[in-house]
């Protein structure tokens, strides 16, 4: 049997609703926010992320999905492709190549599958799904203000909010900017260079490589050696703390909680200043819902204009295993309303019609077959966990009268064609 690669999953319904309710949500919530969706190529050149993630990052070094293109054209031969690890860099390239500064367009969203190669495990997988959004721009249009971090924060409790996600915590922090991180690095290695050796092997090797990195250390031995460091926040220069306390002074006055965390350092090089992540307590060891900050020198890195940007990415996988803790779950999960039961011969066309007509009322009907007896009707009605089964046998259409029933009470009663969507649905026909 040939199985779906490891790391990947099929969605399945019933989940396949949670995952629609999730983004309907999030589209409705961007609208409000005035962020509009762009769609970017799911592999890109592996350059691409070299210089936008950052190439001792774990997302490049090791994680990413490259191989070289095997075409006969000479532009595509030996050219380094990589399924996306992740978005901003795709939308940022996008940004840069349409130049989409002229047309005003700084507050975009996408949504859409990703793929690292970790190791699987609950809420980690090879291909996942991202909600992100990112607000990109001269600094002329306000991207560089600290308005921004806090409405895209803001936006997100929100969306957290609506979809009656319960229990997130809003961890913060602010990495600083090049010359603040240049000032902590020095101080860093100096105070890892007699630790370091007691420390795990990939501590070793970020500690020469990008000793920022040690905060994500999730080793427990190493954990005692972390908290005598040096922390980030104690190397902000004047404007990031300035910025920095702008920020958490909106968030407090629009009423939007939040943990200062000063080891949050995130896994990509692009970050500076604002650094964010929301856990969630149900989601166990990846606990992390989602993560953002902001990235200032992002577009000069790709080789853009200067143009100041925030952004996060929701992991929607682990949104989703939020939502089936919460009480929206059990209204998304739809069943029919009706199955429509074709009993005897020549019955398929009537059933048809009438389910046509019940549809056309937004009733979500499901048909039988005219040659299922009465008995198979009712278990296929039952299996699909319909509400009602409604009867179009050779005397109901005579009589244009059918028999509904209802499956949880067993009441059943005899209905005119015409007054058929007012018994199913009374709330959806008086809409
Ligand atoms: P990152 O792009 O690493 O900042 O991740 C942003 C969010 O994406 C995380 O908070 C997770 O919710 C989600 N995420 C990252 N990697 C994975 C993965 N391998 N599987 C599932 N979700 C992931």
């Amino acid at each position: 049997m040939i199985k779906a690669p490891r790391g990947t999953r099929d969605l399945l319904p019933p989940d396949t609703a949670l995952w629609n309710f999730a983004e309907s949500a999030v589209r409705d919530v961007m609208r409000a926010y005035n962020f509009q969706e762009i769609r970017t190529p799911i592999f890109e050149s592996t350059e691409l992320f070299a210089r936008g993630v950052g190439e001792d990052t774990d997302i490049v070094s090791k994680e990413m999905f490259t191989w070289e293109d095997r075409g006969r054209a000479e532009s595509d031969k030996g050219q380094s492709l990589t399924l996306r690890p992740e978005n901003t860099a795709g939308t940022v390239r996008a940004y840069i190549e349409h130049k989409l500064w002229d047309r005003g367009l700084n507050k975009l969203f996408y949504i859409g599958p990703q793929f690292r190669r970790e190791r699987p495990q609950k809420g980690r997988y090879r291909q996942f799904y991202q909600i992100g959004a990112e607000v990109i721009g001269p600094a002329s249009a306000g991207s560089e203000s600290p308005a921004r971090d806090a409405e895209v924060l803001e936006m997100l409790a929100t969306l957290l909010d609506r979809l009656r996600i319960s229990g997130w915590t809003l961890e913060l922090n602010s990495v600083g900017c090049a010359h603040d991180r240049a000032a902590f690095n020095q101080a860093l290695r100096k105070a890892l260079e007699p630790v370091v050796g007691s420390m795990c092997a990939d501590c070793q090797r970020r500690a020469i490589t990008n000793p920022l990195r040690v905060f994500d250390c999730k080793v427990p031995a190493d954990q005692p050696i972390i908290e005598t460091l040096p922390r980030i926040s104690q190397f902000l220069d004047e404007p990031c703390r300035t910025h920095f306390e702008a920020v958490k002074e909106i968030l407090i006055k629009v009423g939007v909680p939040f943990t200062l965390n000063d080891r949050l350092v995130r896994g990509l090089d692009y970050y500076t200043r604002t650094a964010f992540e929301f856990t969630h307590g149900a989601l166990g060891a990846q606990n992390a819902i989602l993560g953002g900050g902001r990235y200032d020198g992002l577009s000069e890195a790709l080789g853009g204009p200067a143009a100041p940007g925030i952004g996060f990415a929701i992991g929607e996988d682990r949104l989703v295993m939020s939502l089936q803790e919460s009480a929206s779950a059990e209204s998304v999960l739809k069943r029919p309303d009706v199955y429509v039961a074709a009993l005897g011969a020549g019955m398929n066309s009537e059933a048809a019609r009438l389910a046509r007509e019940l549809r056309r009322h937004d009733i979500v009907a499901d048909l039988g077959d005219e040659t299922f007896r009465l008995k198979k009707s009712f278990e296929a009605a039952t299996k699909a966990g319909a509400k009602y089964i409604l009867i179009v046998g050779e005397n109901e259409v005579k009589a244009d009268t059918f028999a509904l029933k209802n499956l949880a009470t067993g009441e059943q009663i005899s209905v005119p064609r015409a007054d058929l969507p007012q018994k199913v649905l009374p709330q959806k026909v008086q809409e």
